[in-house]
């Protein structure tokens, strides 16, 4: 049987320069594949980019509303009917829906499908299609990077010209530049002043009733 493979991690740990590494072996060996990502991405315009430089178009953008099951049968049929691997960057941007319809390409079409994404956003809360890859994925691989202080990092801080902040939305709509840093579970804390979460699953409650600041002032 076919699998649904999540290959998660912390933004800067390779993933797209893993997935193009994964197609290029899929092709090296005369099969085909096919590439996607969400339309939310509108970094590289369309392609996989890769910070080591490597780049390469998607074959089909999946929109929100997307039947994803439906449209790579159809892509399927247009690059001649005999695909093997679906590969999809960004899928933390992805539906419900859109993850359980990679599934179905995976358990019914007999096809693997690789999912890269990133696990949880600037608040340490998953992204909707991270979630539920994590509930359904056959398999999941970490894919690690480090942080500034060489531990692992996990999670990803943002910053508004270059400083940190623990507040917005999911994907940010700020003014100013806005960067991410990749951080271990300790120096995420010591920045957010103690924080997780930003208290977002516990409405008109925050997380922690006293954040712990003394411990990290
Ligand atoms: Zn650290």
């Amino acid at each position: 049987m076919a699998k649904l493979y999540f290959r998660y991690g912390a933004m800067n740990s390779g993933k797209s320069t893993a997935m193009l590494q994964a197609a290029y072996n899929y092709e090296e060996r005369g099969h085909q594949v096919l590439l996607a990502k969400p339309q939310i991405d509108v970094k590289g315009d369309a392609a996989i980019v890769s910070r080591l430089g490597v780049s390469r178009p998607v074959d089909f953008v999946i929109a929100p509303d997307d039947d994803v099951y439906l449209k790579f049968a159809q892509e399927t049929a247009l690059a001649g009917g005999s695909v093997s691997c679906l590969l999809v960057d960004e899928a933390q941007f992805l539906s419900d829906a859109q993850v359980d319809d990679l599934f179905r390409i995976a358990v019914l079409d007999g096809i693997p499908v690789l999912a890269y994404g990133i696990r949880t956003d600037f608040q340490t809360v998953a992204f909707p299609g991270s979630r539920r890859l994590l509930e359904v994925a056959h398999s999941l691989e970490e894919l690690k990077t480090i942080c500034r202080c060489g531990r692992k990092a996990v999670f990803n801080a943002r910053k508004i010209d270059g400083k940190f902040v623990f507040d917005g939305d999911q994907v940010s709509i700020e003014v100013g530049e806005v960067t991410y840093e990749s951080l271990c579970g300790v120096d995420y804390l010591q920045e957010s002043g103690g924080l997780l979460g930003s208290g977002r699953r516990m409405l008109g409650e925050p997380a922690y009733a006293s954040a712990p600041d003394s411990d990290f002032t």
